[in-house]
């Protein structure tokens, strides 16, 4: 079998010491495949956006070890970590991180130029990838001037573009209608079906039905691990987690 986009084994964080000391994640084991679309699903503290930063490369593992295309994350320096970000990674923020003082386009493009992609070309990139967000029309809009669900699209855009490997998405659909929820998971799904790895956290039973595999997190610890195609035990253990 091909080499997993990512990588966790035995992964914790701990944070703070002594009395104040926070277990947000304990030894967690996870294996993503090219084509694969996973949902983290668990109660409000469970670990699942400590999980989804470690994967990023956005914080640090206080043990264990995180490798994304094989590379473990540990062995790269800060500029190192840097370039695989934005490279590999797509990350969607639950709450979003546009930069307030770009345009919708200038903020899909500033990692791909950050990347070396020149100007002109990262631009028509940001506009094809509103254009499939069907957002075209905020593309020279700053962030305060869309509505919360399309500085969501937009987020998510930046995070398909160029290719990534791995799209990880904390909560993508929090601010958005079912419908463009659903719109967003179709994006989701077609670009794992195209060959990258995903894992969003949702509390959605409708939307981790888009995904293979749903992993449930409880104390920082994977529960469990149901196929989608199961749904009447993802059904049945969602309500439990909740
Ligand atoms: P979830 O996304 O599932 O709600 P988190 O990953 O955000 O959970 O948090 C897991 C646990 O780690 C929680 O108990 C939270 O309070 C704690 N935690 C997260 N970040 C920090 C931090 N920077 N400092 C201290 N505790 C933290
Ligand atoms: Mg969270």
């Amino acid at each position: 079998m091909s080499t997993p986009v990512l990588e966790l084994r035995a992964l914790t964080r701990t944070h703070g010491s002594g009395v104040a000391e926070v277990h947000a994640l304990r030894g967690v084991d996870l294996t993503v495949r090219a084509g694969e679309l996973v949902a983290v699903m668990g109660p409000s503290g469970s670990g699942k956006s400590t999980l989804l930063t470690l994967a990023g490369g956005l914080d640090t593992a206080t043990g264990g070890e995180i490798l994304i295309e094989g590379q473990p994350l540990s062995g790269l320096d800060r500029k190192g970590l840097a370039a695989l970000r934005r490279r590999s990674v797509g990350y969607v923020f639950q709450d979003y991180n546009l930069i307030p003082a770009l345009t919708a386009a200038e903020n899909i493009a500033l990692p791909r130029e950050l990347d070396g992609v020149p100007v002109r070309k990262a631009r028509e990139e940001a506009v094809a990838a509103l254009e499939e967000m069907g957002l075209a029309e905020v593309a020279d809009r700053f962030p305060d001037e869309m509505s919360g669900g399309q500085q969501q699209r937009v987020a998510i855009a930046r995070a398909l573009v160029g290719d990534r490997r791995l799209v990880l998405a904390d909560e993508p659909t929090g601010a958005l209608d079912s419908e463009t929820g659903e719109t967003v998971l179709a994006m989701l799904r077609g670009r794992c079906d195209a060959g990258a790895a995903g894992v969003m956290v949702t509390h959605e039973p409708r939307y981790a039905a888009w995904a293979d595999r749903v992993v449930f997190l409880r104390d920082g610890t994977l529960i469990d691990q149901t196929l989608t195609s199961d749904a009447d035990s993802l059904l049945a253990t969602a309500e439990g987690t909740r």
